[in-house]
């Protein structure tokens, strides 16, 4: 494993950090005798940044739960984030982060992050809480180690965020297929350039760079004439950049932890060839050409109070277009329940109250996509297709 020196605090932190948003399921439920497996493992590996959330489900009970079983907690670096859509009053910023410091069993948060902190009118709305008092307050008392934010918006808003306190570090999306997507490049280097340690989230675009690349883009890879995953690529080319602190990436597989630790611990900065750096720029023209809709599968907008299951249209219909028309079908077919009349969870359900928009971290005019998945996966046909579908079956 390589470390990266965060310049803030001096921590030598594990390139490779551990996104603790979807920890593997069985039946529905966290499998602990699995995620549990993979957390040792990954410390054996060298990972010491674990990432998760207050409305990341269980997974702050579930990581606190094994840190401790495992004797783990002074050997690993916890981040968790605030979750500032709850937060009407500086009381509530308190019961908050005793609840969560419950959760995870620990006196000590080493990262906190304002979570999706993403406008100004957000920050001057948590000013007038408090929150700079409060923060510290919990790092006089070293409640709080370091304290930064998770960020969604526009580049402009980024830089302004950025001048806006003394952080410690942030948090942006980035990877190679779309490097000037929010803060993108430019906020990456306007972060560094203050001193600060830039975490990257969506390194693989919820797994979409990993294990569903179109095939145009696989065969980019293939040409160069270089045996990495598509994930290796993907890595690769974050963790080239100086700038990158720590990547993270939701494993759900040990094979998936293995391949990252490979991955990390021969990366370096400046490590990538001109031959390298153009392989990927042709794989990210190849990867915009095929998936038309941006949405990672996050889940932020769900669930949908009438019942549209809105991450899978969306990945079907991106299935559509890389692939066709039937595979698309298939599998909105599957993952919705279309030919199931107590579960038809399909686009055509949605009656356009907004309620999602507001919460997709991509901005995806979700709406106006979902119209379009409704065109392409139900043709005239569908309703007929899927009654006579329900009683076959
Ligand atoms: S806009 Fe449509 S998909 Fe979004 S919450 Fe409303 S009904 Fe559901
Ligand atoms: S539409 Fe947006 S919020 Fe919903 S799953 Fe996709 S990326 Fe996440």
């Amino acid at each position: 494993m390589q470390y990266r020196i965060d310049p803030k605090s001096g921590n030598a932190l594990s390139i490779l950090g551990f996104g603790c948003m979807r920890f593997p399921r069985t039946l529905g439920k966290t499998d602990m005798a699995k995620t549990e497996a993979l957390i040792v493992k990954a410390v054996e590996n060298g990972v010491n940044y674990f990432d998760t959330a207050y409305v990341y489900g269980d997974s702050e009970v579930v990581l606190g739960r094994i840190l401790e079983k495992n004797s783990l907690r002074d050997k690993v670096y916890v981040a968790t984030k605030l979750p500032l859509g709850i937060c009407h009053t500086r009381q509530k910023l308190d019961e908050l982060f005793e609840e969560q410091c419950g959760r995870l069993q620990t006196k000590h948060i080493d990262y906190y992050f304002m979570h999706n902190l993403s406008d100004m009118a957000t920050w001057r709305r948590l000013c007038g809480l408090g929150v700079e008092h409060w923060i510290e307050e919990k790092k006089r008392e070293k409640r709080i180690r370091q304290v930064g934010f998770s960020f969604h918006g526009t580049a402009t808003d980024f830089v302004a965020l950025l001048d806006a306190y003394p952080w410690d570090f942030c948090q942006i999306q980035y990877n190679y297929v779309y490097t000037d997507f929010q803060a993108g490049k430019a906020g990456l280097r306007a972060a560094a350039a203050r001193g600060l340690p830039v975490f990257i989230m969506e390194p693989l675009l919820g797994g979409q760079l990993a294990n569903r690349m179109p095939d145009g883009a696989l065969a980019r890879f293939k040409e160069s004439g270089l045996c990495y995953s598509p994930a290796a690529w993907a890595l690769r080319w974050l963790w080239n950049q100086e700038e990158v602190t720590v990547v993270l990436s939701g494993m759900n597989e040990e094979s998936q932890l293995l391949e990252n630790t490979a991955t990390a611990h021969q990366a370096v900065p400046n490590m990538l060839s001109a031959a390298e750096e153009h392989t990927l720029g042709e794989a990210a023209l190849a990867f915009q050409s095929f998936y038309k809709i941006p949405c990672t599968g996050c889940d932020y907008c769900m669930p949908c109070p009438h019942g549209v299951n809105i991450p899978a249209c969306f990945a079907s219909y991106n299935v559509a277009c890389a692939a066709g028309f039937f595979a698309g079908f298939q599998q909105y077919v599957v993952s919705t329940g279309a030919s199931n009349s107590q579960r038809k969870n399909i686009a055509s359900r949605c009656v356009a109250c907004g309620a999602c928009e507001k919460k997709c971290p991509q901005h995806i005019l979700i709406v106006e996509k979902l119209r379009a998945v409704k065109k392409r996966l139900e043709p005239f046909w569908f309703k007929t297709g899927m009654a006579i579908l329900e009683k076959l079956l």
